[in-house]
């Protein structure tokens, strides 16, 4: 975090008293919204259908691996403005401004986004509503779902069109959750009346203050579609990349020298250019799928059919990874001792939602690898979700007498390991390495077999 937000009670550009919040889901993105709020000055209460979560969060313990939201959420339940709770009735009457941030998942059998848990939530909060509020959806959603929310909370709603309906993305990431969601670089309020507009830019006035943040107010469909289409966007850069690394492979190229040859011009840029196991986690695999299908619904799937191919890409490095794990093993997994260093999605986080390391550490196994995975963060969620794969104290002990060491998600603390050291643990110095992370020149000085996708 650059700095740390100033904790004085917000008010309003126009005097008025600030609005008091309410965030309805406490997951990754409404945990860190509700204790970033709250630090900011606002009164907040967080709600969560799951008894659990939201026990542990009122005891100062965040409930997944986020740098500085721990103490984040320290000195928001010091301040006395942050509290936590399962009651709907108590959120409805306390809040003037209601952010919902529930999970959007992927259907099952289905590429489209399930929106179960968002009517729920909102149908839950409408029933208790009996005066002028305005509703905020932060979760991602097809665009079309603010029109379909409108309708259902002033139906239920006791105060009835009363009841307000807006939309404001989020684009934190995780791992810079607490700074993206301080200082974001943008804000999207799709609003349908100046009074939510009002409102919404009272609840961010202190964000906005603080750092000149940029705020655009559109209409509705248009800040649903913002955060798909950035999705889109970043996960097409990846799988852009490694496409051309596919090709690299072919033809015996380099794609890191491609790449970076490319960065360098300023209209393509080098973030989100690197190549890969590709992307996964709980946004962009699920949120391309589901903005495909919306677009066919929508009988403008041709628009998007790209979209397929960028998943189609993405799945295929989990494959090519294995192939080169087998290949640098000799052409046979079954029963070679492989190391496998990541599980997270990404690093700086214990999220493993659809986690290429995981795959990959899960395609090995069935080829007959004896598999031993280590994460500095994702373990204990690795372990509930995959029981069938074997568990190691530490990066060195994962890589004890291994065949393959193979570099899944690049956490700082497998770059920093030293070839020449673990080059004494492992049967064979041969290491394929899954994210482009590692210096290659030091791992083959230490006699390493050094390889990665796209590179001769
Ligand atoms: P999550 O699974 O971590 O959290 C969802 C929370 O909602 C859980 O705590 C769950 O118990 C709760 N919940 C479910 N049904 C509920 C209900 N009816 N009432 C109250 N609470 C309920 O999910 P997440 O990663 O925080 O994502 C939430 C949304 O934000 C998704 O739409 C996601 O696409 C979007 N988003 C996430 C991120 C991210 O980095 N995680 C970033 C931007 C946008």
């Amino acid at each position: 975090m650059s700095a740390t937000p100033s904790s004085t009670t917000p008010s309003t550009a126009t005097g008025a008293a600030a609005p008091r919040l309410t965030v309805i889901g406490t997951g990754y993105l409404g945990a860190t919204h509700a204790i970033c709020m709250a630090v900011l000055g606002f009164e907040v209460v967080g709600v969560d259908v799951d008894p659990r979560k939201v026990e542990r969060l009122a005891a100062g313990e965040v409930p997944f691996f986020e740098p500085g939201l721990p103490e984040m959420l320290h000195k928001a339940l010091d301040s006395g403005r942050l509290s936590f709770t399962t009651d709907f009735a108590r959120a409805a009457e306390f809040g003037d401004v209601h952010f919902v941030c529930v999970g959007t998942p992927q259907q099952r059998g289905s590429d489209a986004a399930d929106l179960t848990y968002v009517r729920s939530a909102v149908t839950e909060l409408a029933r208790h509503l009996h005066r002028k509020a305005l509703v905020v959806g932060k979760s991602t959603v097809p665009v079309g779902t603010a029109a379909e929310l409108t309708r259902l909370v002033q139906e239920v709603a006791p105060a009835g069109a009363e009841v307000e309906l807006a939309w404001n993305p989020e684009f934190l990431r995780e791992g810079f959750a607490v700074e993206d969601t301080t200082n974001p670089d943008r804000l999207v309020f799709g609003v349908s009346s100046a009074w939510a507009e009002q409102q919404l830019r009272a609840a961010f006035a202190p964000v906005v203050e603080a750092h000149d943040t940029p705020v655009l107010v559109v209409d509705l469909p248009t800040a649903e579609l913002v955060k798909v289409a950035a999705n889109s966007f970043l996960a097409t850069k990846i799988s852009y990349i490694n496409a051309m690394a596919e090709v690299c492979e072919r033809t015996g190229a380099d794609v890191t020298a491609l790449a970076q040859a490319l960065s360098h011009d300023s209209r393509i840029g080098g973030r989100f250019l690197k190549p890969g196991l590709g992307f996964g986690g709980g946004c962009l695999p699920k949120d391309i799928r589901a903005f495909k299908h919306r677009a066919e619904e929508l009988g403008v799937g041709q628009a998007v059919a790209f979209l397929g191919e960028v998943d189609a890409i993405n799945k295929r490095r989990r494959e090519r990874t294995v192939d080169l794990v087998r290949e640098v093993a000799g052409g046979d997994l079954r029963g070679v001792r492989v190391a496998a260093w990541g599980a997270a999605f990404k690093p700086d986080s214990d999220d493993i939602r659809d986690a290429p390391a995981l795959d990959v550490a899960v395609l090995l196994q069935q080829a007959g690898a004896d598999v031993t995975v280590y994460d500095p963060e994702a373990m204990d969620n690795a372990r509930r979700s995959y029981p069938q794969l074997s568990y190691a104290a530490s990066a060195v002990d994962a890589a004890r007498d291994a065949d393959v060491v193979v570099l899944l998600t690049e956490w700082r603390q497998f770059r920093a390991v030293d070839p020449e050291v673990l080059g004494a643990a492992v049967a064979h110095r041969r290491v394929v390495d899954g994210r482009h992370a590692l210096d290659r020149d030091a791992w083959r000085a230490a006699g390493w077999d050094y390889r990665a996708l796209g590179r001769p």
